[in-house]
């Protein structure tokens, strides 16, 4: 089968490699159609690593995908040959004292798909993941709609895990893919005003178009006053989607005492900080998010009942063949990408 292979920092190249089989009797084998580009595929593109994990080439990277069964182990009841299926990228054992506690996405043992050292990506035409990965749209929703269901479960659980109160103001500083499923998740649970800041002026655009009640560009303006003026009291939760000092410093002045930093935004240095002073005084409650749990069906739902219109995200088209392409342009953030999506 074809394959798209890091080869080195930077570099890319078609490649045949043999066709996954299924193994175990619960394992499907699935025929990519649909794979979107996510920042972190792009963190490898460029850097090799994230933290702790690092490429060894050749490696086939992505994790954002959408499928149809092309055939099925013998105790697969989850799926059938020929439907189409969002998958989550996240194999959990179900068996460790994390998974044990319902706690999957921190499971000891996990393979995250596209994930150096856990095991390949999904930039290539066939993959094996086990049935409880394989989620059926029954159609309700596109290929593309499927292949944004993984970035809108991450927003969906940073908004569940925000536990926001009623009517809450919010801000979300990032308008990344993941700052925008974080928007539009909210404004599904009935916030009252959202408030973004970004420094692309086309997401920007898209963040006003998708119901913030204002958006900011904290290059051109100092964001944090402009909030304030039309927030008072400060936010009672605000979302870091940008992984930036910056940002974290701008989170904790925003947010009123007694309120919620959600961390979501990778940062891509070792360590942040935090003015003591301020989220000690305001009794800060700071919550960390890693990737999601149990939240994909949720945002097929989302999708499939009308009540997050997601469509908007998708600005790029590639054939598999210009993939490198795609990696460029989302890397080089230009022509106002948001979510670049690869079809085989
Ligand atoms: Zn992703
Ligand atoms: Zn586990």
């Amino acid at each position: 089968m074809k394959a798209v292979m890091l080869t080195g920092l930077r570099q890319m190249a078609l490649r045949d490699v043999p066709e996954p089989k299924i193994e175990k009797a619960t394992d499907v084998l699935l025929k990519i159609e649909r794979v979107g580009v996510c920042g972190s595929d792009v963190h490898y593109y460029e850097t090799g690593r994230i933290g702790s994990q690092v490429v060894t080439y050749p490696y086939i990277t992505g994790h954002e995908c959408a499928a149809t069964v092309a055939a099925v182990g013998k105790s697969v009841t989850r799926v059938k040959v020929g439907e189409p299926v969002a998958i989550d990228p996240a194999v959990s054992c179900h068996h460790c004292a994390q998974c044990r506690l319902g706690r999957e996405n921190t499971c000891y043992k996990l393979r995250f798909l596209g994930t150096p050292g856990q095991g390949g990506g999904c930039l290539c035409e066939y993959l094996v993941m086990p049935q409880e990965c394989c989620y059926p749209t029954h159609e309700a929703i596109s290929l593309e709609q499927a292949v944004l269901c993984e970035p809108l479960s991450i927003g969906a659980y940073s908004v569940q895990q925000a536990k926001l109160p009623e009517h809450a103001n919010i801000a979300i500083l990032g308008a990344g893919p993941i700052g925008l499923c974080t928007l539009v998740s909210a404004k599904a649970q009935n916030v009252k005003a959202c408030y973004v800041t970004e420094k692309i002026q086309e997401r920007l655009q898209i963040a006003h178009q998708t119901g913030a009640a204002w958006a900011g560009n904290p290059d051109k303006q100092d964001v944090v006053k402009e909030i304030l003026k039309r927030q008072r009291d400060g936010v009672d939760v605000a979302f870091e989607c940008a992984g930036q000092q910056e940002t974290i410093d701008q989170c904790v002045e925003l947010l009123r005492p007694g309120g919620t930093l959600i961390l979501t935004g990778i940062p891509r240095f070792d360590r942040v900080s935090f003015a003591i002073d301020l989220i000690r005084r305001k009794e800060i409650t700071i919550v960390n998010i890693r990737r999601q749990n149990q939240c994909t069906q949720k945002a097929i739902d989302l999708i499939a009942s009308g009540k997050v219109k997601a469509d908007f995200m998708i600005t790029h088209h590639f054939p598999l063949e210009e993939t490198q392409a795609a990696f460029e342009l989302v890397a080089e953030y230009r022509d106002g990408v948001v979510k670049a999506i690869i079809h085989l």
